[in-house]
């Protein structure tokens, strides 16, 4: 069942997010991580460096008051008094003189202390060890810190990623690598580069700038990047492609450069010290069984969970496609609990040509088809692809392959709908994307559990992706 606020227009949720990505595009930051959580500040620059505001800094790490008395500025945090004078280097915290490489400013009430200043004055502070990656702006509090591991399998190649702590980087495809950005978690590396001597898999590289860290995986082919043990680990495999046999249409291959990014996040770098790999032609259908783990979905009738039945039509909408020869991946084939973020995440990395969500209801009958209803944006099309509006480029194609499903439907007489909605993670999918909520037929709820009515309705989907392809080939 789709949740009742996702067929609402939302407006306000989705221009917060856009804002704070565009603001991450334009601003320096200082990203501050505690063992639970993690904030960002922005970075002033300043006559003599850069600056942030220690308020701004101390204000979510516990209790802090401030007040301005003429040219001093004093802080109470901790229980204790620190003191601040502008234009001076020497400040007090707690009790003991210190001096930073710079000189306080005070602004309108507010506080500017040198970032560089962070490193002698914060554990003193905060009375916690600090490590301050100051080059990159990343400010890890009490050892909050989240190490990971890279290992190479082979037959097939994979890189399995360990992380001590569960992790939610955004995901960007591009010819030749797949980039992963850390903004809200502490991820270190023990070494920059580690080449693996793979033929598919041949370097990760780790890099920190801006308050964020990347993990640059470089391949030979597209990659599949999979969450499993809660978000701890994140497995690299060979992205599942067609069989050419099962090509009867080859699709226009995409002029050079032309290839689009298929995550939303940083602009996308055009990747030249890397031989961008031709794809291979390929008609690929993500489907994504929607719920899983603590996520039930909804109790559709006594014993009867949206989870398992999502699974369940998932399973027969991959063997309708595989009979009409059109590979297809599901994003869980267990009751595995995925966001909604790595769902799409999944299928960009995976450079779905199709993205179908499965949902199931008890209210209604039949069929609805659902296409992305996006925020407006005033964003001028260039290389970055805001992640709330990612679908954007994509509604055309989401729309032809709704249309083409509720054809097929037509045809053989089943009842159904087509609306747009609000709907993660439609919005953030880089392909044509639907989410289909399965309804009971006639004998009600039983129906939508037994084998023949689920059958019939695959079957009818299947032929509407099939039908489409055509369409979705030449665009893509
Ligand atoms: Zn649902």
């Amino acid at each position: 069942m789709l949740p009742e606020f996702h067929r609402r227009p939302g407006w306000a949720l989705a221009i917060g997010c856009l804002a704070l990505l565009l603001g991450a595009q334009e601003e320096k930051h200082l990203t501050v991580y505690m063992p639970r959580n993690s904030f960002t500040v922005a970075v002033r620059d300043r006559d003599k460096g850069e600056y942030v505001s220690l308020l701004d800094v101390v204000q979510p790490l516990g209790a802090a008051t401030a007040k301005q008395d003429g040219d001093k500025w004093k802080l109470r945090f901790g229980g204790e008094e620190s003191q601040f004078q502008a234009g001076k280097n020497k400040v007090k915290i707690r009790g003991k003189n210190m001096e930073m490489s710079a000189p306080v400013v005070i602004e309108n009430g507010v506080a500017l202390v040198p970032v560089h200043g962070l490193a002698q004055i914060l554990p003193r502070l905060l009375n916690s060890a600090v490590d301050f990656r100051e080059p990159a702006r990343r400010l890890i509090v009490g050892g909050a810190a989240t190490d990971f591991s890279a290992e190479l399998q082979a037959n097939p190649s994979r890189l399995v990623l360990h992380f001590s702590k569960p992790v939610n980087p955004s995901i960007a495809s591009e010819p030749g690598r797949v980039r992963m950005t850390f903004t809200k978690d502490p991820v270190i590396a023990a070494a920059a580069v580690q080449n693996f001597g793979d033929k598919l898999i041949t370097s990760a590289s780790f890099a920190e700038h801006n308050g964020a860290a990347e993990l640059t995986i470089a391949a030979t082919a597209p990659l599949l990047a999979m969450f499993t043990d809660d978000n701890r680990t994140i497995t690299l495999a060979a992205a599942p492609q067609a069989p050419i046999a099962a090509q009867p249409h080859p699709p226009a291959s995409p002029a050079p450069g032309q290839q689009p990014p298929t995550s939303a996040t940083a602009p996308a770098k055009q990747a030249t010290a890397l031989a961008p790999v031709a794809p291979r032609p390929r008609f690929l259908v993500v489907i994504d069984p929607a719920h899983g783990g603590d996520d039930r979905g909804a109790l559709l009738a006594a014993g009867v969970e949206e989870k398992e039945l999502t699974l369940a039509l998932a399973r027969r909408l991959r063997a309708a496609l595989e009979r009409s020869g059109v590979s297809s991946i599901l994003l869980r084939d267990g009751d595995t609990a995925i966001s909604l973020d790595q769902r799409a995440i999944s299928a960009n990395t995976a450079r779905a040509t199709v993205f179908v969500s499965v949902h199931a209801g008890n209210l209604g009958r039949g069929v609805r088809v659902y296409t992305a209803r996006l925020a407006d944006t005033t964003l001028k099309p260039g290389a970055m692809l805001p992640w709330e509006t990612a679908q954007a480029s994509y509604l055309e194609e989401s729309s032809a392959l709704s249309g083409s499903i509720a054809a097929e439907l037509s045809k053989r007489e089943i009842q159904h709908a087509e609306a747009p909605a609000q709907l993660r993670p439609l919005s953030h999918v880089t392909s044509a994307a639907v989410a289909i909520e399965f309804l009971p037929g006639k004998d009600g709820i039983a129906s939508l559990a037994a084998a023949p009515y689920q059958q019939d309705l695959c079957a009818a989907v299947a032929a509407g992706i099939v039908a489409a392809r055509n369409t979705l080939e030449v665009r893509k």
